[in-house]
């Protein structure tokens, strides 16, 4: 079902580029051209994908449920 599935979105244009969140939550993030990327825009979940969108320095990673598109991460 939707919603038990997660979106995991990077805004690229906000990214530095540090690298964190592909340490945070290995495998679901990978540079590309100095900036993240989500491996897969839908995933299982998993709270290290919620940990990196908190721990992003500039907040450029989005978390939401997929059916509901309810903000899981970053908290306000
Ligand atoms: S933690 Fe944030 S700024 Fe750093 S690479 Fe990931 S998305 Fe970009």
């Amino acid at each position: 079902m939707d919603d038990e599935q997660w979106r995991v979105q990077v805004d690229r244009r906000t990214c530095i580029g540090s690298g964190l969140c592909t340490a945070i939550a290995e495998g679901h993030f990978t540079l590309d051209e100095g900036r993240s990327r989500p491996t897969a825009e839908v995933i299982a979940p998993e709270d290290a994908v919620l940990d990196a969108a908190e721990f992003c320095p500039v907040e450029a990673i989005l978390v939401r449920a997929a059916g509901t598109r309810t903000v899981l991460a970053p908290q306000p």
